[in-house]
């Protein structure tokens, strides 16, 4: 019997590092990453269908009207949602799903699954996060100032989720989710079966 995958929820603020950090995560087979759509136009190297779902405004509008998203949120003048047909698949195969969105749809995400897990990635400072959205140089200045701005409301809602992930390494910062999801696993409610299974087989003495 297949055991359900974790739906993982990562928020954090724009250039934190959660895309590097999945980016790691998805080399391994058993995670995937749930693509949405969004209104924002593709950056230089983003794929229609591996980065984004990329849709015009009338087309996204169509997917809320037709109740294809399990969540969706406008951040800093476009729109981004998840689609739902994508996230029940994975999870009943047994694969963990990773939703990286922000923080409104990710109380969205809560009201659905509360039993989801809910992850929030910070930088080391808000300087260091500066730096490394200047440096990731895919947006204009002022789009960074709005991003900038919009980080802190973000780190105000720090205890929403479960556990927080300091990234000031990518790969420590990794590894700190693998275990977190280890340890998901291991909580007793996901072992009824297994147990009502052991107890029941007469054979054993
Ligand atoms: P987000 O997806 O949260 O917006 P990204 O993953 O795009 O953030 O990371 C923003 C920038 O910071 C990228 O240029 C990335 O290479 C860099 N970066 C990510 N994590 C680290 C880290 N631990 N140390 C230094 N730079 C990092
Ligand atoms: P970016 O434009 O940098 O790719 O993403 C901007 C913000 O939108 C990030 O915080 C990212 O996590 C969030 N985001 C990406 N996809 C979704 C989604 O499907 N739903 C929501 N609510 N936020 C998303």
């Amino acid at each position: 019997m297949i055991k359900e995958g974790l739906k993982v929820v990562l928020s954090g603020p724009s250039g934190s590092g959660k895309g590097t950090i999945v980016k790691e995560l998805i080399k391994d087979d058993n995670f995937k990453l749930s693509v949405s759509a969004t209104t924002r136009k593709p950056r230089e190297g983003e794929e229609h269908g591996v980065h984004y779902f990329f849709k015009t405004k009338e087309e996204f509008c169509n997917m809320i009207e037709q109740s294809e998203l399990l969540e969706y949120a406008q951040f800093c003048d476009n729109y981004y949602g998840t689609p739902k047909c994508f996230i029940e698949e994975c999870v009943e195969n047994g694969k963990d799903v990773i939703l990286e969105i922000e923080v409104q749809g990710a109380a969205q995400v809560k009201a659905v699954y509360p039993d989801a897990i809910f992850i929030f990635v910070i930088p080391p400072s808000l300087r260091e996060l500066e730096n490394r959205l200047v440096g990731r140089n895919t947006e204009t200045g002022d789009v960074i100032q709005k991003r900038l701005e919009r980080a802190k409301e973000e780190i105000y809602l720090y205890r929403e989720y479960d556990y927080i992930i300091i990234n000031d390494n990518i790969e420590r910062a990794a590894s700190d989710i693998r275990n977190v999801i280890t340890a998901e696993k291991l909580k007793s409610y996901r072992f009824d079966e297994d147990i009502k299974i052991m107890l029941n087989h007469k054979e054993d003495f």
